[in-house]
């Protein structure tokens, strides 16, 4: 599939819906925000479904514009961004009623579950690869589009410091900073603010943080108890996993945060300077997403989940 095959079905469509996966990060944001104000550009009005909307990002252009839609019925394209997979997907019942859909992401377990499915993994965010599509497209990307691209790409490589940023990254950026966004301004509202709520659960995970297997497996987890104690808001769990990662020595940092009851989400992520491959762990319990960050869902108590996370990270350490 190419993008011109892309092109031809947003301009034939006339309802068009655009979504990402559950619990979305920066990449997720800016991707359904920039490719909303893009179609906008096209002349066509585009719905975004977003159920949890993470206040670090209301600063946005067309953040205020998000809401709930309730016609399945009614779009003749649905546009799934920077998610793997459908069970992750928000407004999945939108893109299965769609009469057309395609899937644009940067996860290397992507399921290639849409009509036409554009996937580059080794990009470092989705936003990068609407960037690249945009400039195909001959769509001008303004000082809006190109701040909601800004926050995927700075969010997704970690402020550019992680080894997915290519020069590429670097040649977009310049592109945005020319363009007259403000990267500064961006990074610090998206990687440099801390809620307070989000700092008093980032305490309570750094001092459950064990280390594991001759302190080559860092552990931590914060429960629904926690996040009712500090008044936790959408997004205040993003980031604690990064901490485990920096301690020398550590392979693999492992974050766990219920989801339900005996129910958690786990985020890993592979410890500086090692080569492991946290997707193909996570794959083991039906997650994924990329070899340096990957998540799943796993059943069982704190305790349960440790145990047979520790199992299966112990074969690759
Ligand atoms: P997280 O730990 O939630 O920040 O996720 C790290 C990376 O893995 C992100 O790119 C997620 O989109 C991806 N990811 C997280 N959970 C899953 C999952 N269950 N299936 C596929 N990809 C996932
Ligand atoms: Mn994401
Ligand atoms: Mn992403």
């Amino acid at each position: 599939m190419t993008l011109d095959d892309i092109l031809v079905e947003m301009k034939q469509a006339e309802k068009i819906v655009v979504m990402a996966h559950e619990t979305p990060d920066g990449d997720a944001i800016g991707s359904m925000l920039s490719m909303k104000l893009a179609l906008k550009k096209m002349g066509k009005e585009a719905d975004v479904i977003v159920k949890e909307f993470p206040r670090t990002f209301a600063f946005l252009p067309g953040a205020n514009t998000v809401e709930e839609k309730t016609d399945v019925e009614k779009y003749d394209l649905a546009i799934s961004l920077d998610c793997a997979d459908l069970k992750r997907l928000v407004g999945r019942e939108y893109f299965e009623k769609a009469k057309k859909t395609i899937v644009i992401d940067h996860h290397s377990t992507n399921m290639m579950y849409g009509d036409i499915n554009f996937v580059n993994p080794v990009s470092p965010a989705c936003c990068e690869i609407l960037a690249g599509m945009f400039e195909y497209f001959d769509i001008d990307i303004d000082v809006e589009i190109g701040s909601c691209i800004a926050t995927g790409i700075i969010t997704d490589t970690g402020g550019f410091k992680y080894s997915s940023v290519t020069a590429e990254t670097f040649e977009f950026t310049a592109e945005l900073i020319r363009k007259g966004v403000n990267i500064s301004d961006i990074y610090q509202r998206v990687l440099e603010t801390r809620r307070k709520s989000n700092f008093e659960l980032l305490r309570r995970a750094m001092n459950r943080l064990e280390l594991l297997e001759d302190d080559k497996i860092a552990f931590t987890y914060i429960n629904k108890k926690d996040e009712e104690e500090v008044h936790a808001e959408i997004g205040d769990h993003e980031g604690i996993v990064e901490n485990g990662r920096s301690i020398e020595g550590v392979k693999v940092s492992v974050f766990i945060r219920e989801k339900e009851e005996n129910l958690y989400k786990v985020s890993m992520r592979a410890g500086n300077g090692t080569n492991i491959n946290v997707s193909d762990i996570c794959y083991v319990f039906g997650g994924g997403g990329h070899p340096r960050a990957a998540g799943a869902t796993v059943a069982g108590t704190v305790e349960q989940v440790k145990e047979k996370l520790v199992k299966e990270i112990k074969k690759v350490i």
